[in-house]
């Protein structure tokens, strides 16, 4: 049984911090920082026995360096960025399966934020971690790949089972809130899982993880090919790729 502990790190990143009692391993991914990771290890007594990287940027490789020195940890990242990220022990692509925690995942390769950016989804633990791929109610500003990739990738993540949890890499999620309620006026869900997110927010709470099932009826990354919603919001294509580029122009504009 895995448990994952939510750290907050840098002005608005998510390092997930996963611990396997039963087999003592204990795992980080996309540490940003190393101090807030080290801080949680040493009131836990725990060592870092694996790293892992979803992609090469700063805000998610930040602490490789401090926290390998100190714990020996072996280093998980994709192969594509084996230039750009140093040390790493165990290279993943696509549709490869590695042990991460003693849990076995399935890597997905998904270019588009990042050329080499890859998510992590955990089948028996129905937790998916999608790094700056798939964001709550939003998704990555494409920077290196071309909008055809980054919306193929997001096609791979929305295939995953309805009851998956989406633990993404940023707290983002009030300011998707609000340009999905900007260009998608009348979404009952919408509605509601907006209240629920206000309520987090009010208490200060994380609002990851969020459900899959719920974020494709939602996300309006997710619903470019959906052609009540193209026509909903009023957007002129009938082609996927073009709208889910439109859509992510206004969210960049927004
Ligand atoms: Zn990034
Ligand atoms: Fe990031």
């Amino acid at each position: 049984m895995l448990e994952i502990f939510i750290i907050n790190a840098l002005s608005d990143n998510y390092i997930y911090l996963l611990r396997n009692e039963h087999k003592n391993i204990t795992s980080v991914i996309d540490p940003g920082e190393a101090e807030p990771v080290i801080k949680f290890l040493n009131n836990k007594r725990w060592n870092l026995d694996e790293v892992i990287n979803t992609h090469h940027h700063h805000d998610h490789v930040g602490g490789n360096r401090e926290l390998l020195h100190i714990y020996k940890s072996k280093l998980i990242a994709p192969s594509y960025e084996n230039e750009r990220i140093s040390n790493i022990d165990i290279l993943v692509s696509d549709n490869e399966t590695v042990n991460i925690t003693g849990i076995p995942t399935k890597v997905f390769h998904t270019p588009g934020h990042t050329l080499g950016h890859v998510c992590f989804y955990m089948p028996e633990e129905k937790s998916l971690f999608s790094g700056d791929t798939l964001f709550y109610l939003g998704c990555g500003r494409v920077f290196e790949g071309t909008m055809e990739q980054m919306w193929l990738s997001l096609l791979k993540l929305r295939s995953l089972p309805e009851d998956t949890s989406v633990y993404c890499g940023h707290e983002y999620t009030l300011s998707n809130m609000k340009f999905a309620n900007y260009i998608d006026t009348n979404n009952a869900v919408l509605n509601k899982v907006s209240l629920e997110i206000k309520k987090k927010k009010e208490k200060g709470l994380p609002t990851v993880p969020f459900n899959l099932g719920v974020e494709k009826k939602i996300n309006p990354f997710l619903r470019a090919d959906d052609n009540n919603f193209i026509k909903t919001v009023g957007l002129s294509s009938n082609n996927a790729t073009e709208s889910f580029c439109e859509i992510r122009l206004k969210k960049d504009n927004f």
